[in-house]
C-alpha cells in the first residue's frame, strides 16, 4: 500500500471540487473494491475522497419507482421493507451478494460505478430500465455500463442515486461462484409495460441483453417459451470456474429459473 492523503468532505460539491484539485484521485465508498486493488498495487491514488459523509444515503418512494441513494449498502437494500414490497427481486439480489461482511461495507453506488463483469446489480438496472442520477446528469442503465470495469461515468462525476420503476413483475437467478459468491453467470428478467426484458451478467465482458428470449417472452410469458433459444458462446468468458460453452448454457437454465419465479 503506497502512501495517499485521506479527504472526508461532507457534500457532493465538495467532494467533486477535492477531485478537480487532485491530480490523482479516487472517490471511496465502502472500500469493498478499492482497498484490496490499493494493497494489490493495481491502483495508487494520491488522493483517496470519502464519500461517506455528503449524504447519498437512504430508500424512498417516488410516484412508481424507487430511488436507492448511491452510499446505500447491499445489507440495507436486502432487509429495507419498501424494497420487499415493490421490488423484491432487487431486495433479493442484494441479500446473494458477497457474504455478510461485503454486505454490510458495499454500495450500489461502488459496485455499478466499478462495472465489474460478475456484479449483479448491472442485470437489474438493465432489465428493470433504471436511471443512474450523478451530480450532473441522469443516465439511463442501457448507456450506463460500457465495458468491463468501464462506465460512462467522466472523472470527476459522482453517481447520486439510482432509480428503479416498479411496475415490472421480476426475478434474479444467478448461478454463483461458490467461493465469493460473484456471478459466473447471472439473469434478471422483467416483465413491465414495454415488455419482457432479459439482462445477463457474469457471462460476457460488461452486462447484455438478450433479445432473442425477450421476443419470446413477449410471444407468452414463461419458461416453455424459452425452449432451445441460446446465445452463442463466442464472446464469453472463459476462466478458471467455466467454459464459454458451459456460460451459455447457465445462460438459458438461469433465464428459465428467473421467468419462474417472476411474481
Ligand atoms: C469477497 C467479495 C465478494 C463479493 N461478491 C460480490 C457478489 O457476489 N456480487 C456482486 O455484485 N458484488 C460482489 N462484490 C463486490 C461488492 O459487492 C461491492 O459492491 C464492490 O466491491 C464495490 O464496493 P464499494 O461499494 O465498497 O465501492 P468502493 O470499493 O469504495 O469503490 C469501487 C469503485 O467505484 C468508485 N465509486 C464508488 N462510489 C462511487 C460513486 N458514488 N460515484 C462514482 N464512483 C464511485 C470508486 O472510486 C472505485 O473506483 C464482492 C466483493 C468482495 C470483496
Amino acid at each position: 500500500m503506497q502512501n495517499f492523503d485521506y479527504h472526508k468532505p461532507n457534500s457532493v460539491d465538495d467532494a467533486v471540487n477535492h477531485m478537480k484539485s487532485s491530480d490523482d484521485g479516487k472517490f471511496l465508498a465502502g472500500g469493498m473494491t478499492m482497498l484490496p486493488t490499493m494493497k494489490q498495487g493495481l491502483a495508487a491514488p494520491k488522493d483517496l475522497i470519502d464519500l461517506v459523509g455528503v449524504g447519498l444515503n437512504g430508500i424512498t418512494e417516488n410516484s412508481g419507482s424507487l430511488v436507492i441513494g448511491a452510499m446505500t449498502t447491499h445489507a440495507d437494500v436486502a432487509s429495507n421493507a419498501t424494497v420487499r414490497s415493490k421490488l423484491p427481486a432487487l431486495a433479493d439480489l442484494a441479500e446473494g451478494i458477497g457474504d455478510r461482511q461485503v454486505r454490510a461495507k458495499g454500495t450500489i453506488g461502488g459496485s455499478i460505478s466499478n462495472n465489474d463483469p460478475a456484479a449483479d446489480y448491472p442485470a437489474a438496472l438493465v432489465a428493470l430500465g433504471a436511471t443512474v442520477k450523478t451530480n450532473t446528469r441522469e443516465i439511463p442503465a442501457g448507456d450506463f455500463f460500457v465495458d468491463m470495469f468501464e462506465t460512462a461515468l467522466a472523472e470527476e462525476e459522482i453517481v447520486v442515486s439510482v432509480s428503479f420503476p416498479t411496475t415490472a413483475q421480476a426475478a434474479y437467478a444467478k448461478f454463483p461462484n461458490p467461493a465469493s459468491r460473484y456471478a459466473m453467470v447471472g439473469v434478471f428478467v422483467a416483465n413491465g409495460p414495454d415488455g419482457a426484458r432479459v439482462a445477463v451478467t457474469g457471462a460476457g465482458s460488461s452486462v447484455f441483453r438478450v433479445s432473442a428470449m425477450e421476443s419470446a417472452l413477449d410471444g407468452g410469458f414463461s419458461s416453455g417459451s424459452l425452449d432451445g433459444i441460446s446465445v452463442p458462446a463466442d464472446d464469453l468468458n472463459s476462466d478458471i470456474h467455466a467454459s464459454p460453452e458451459y456460460r451459455a448454457h447457465l445462460v438459458s437454465v438461469m433465464a428459465m429459473r428467473a421467468v419462474d419465479a417472476c411474481s
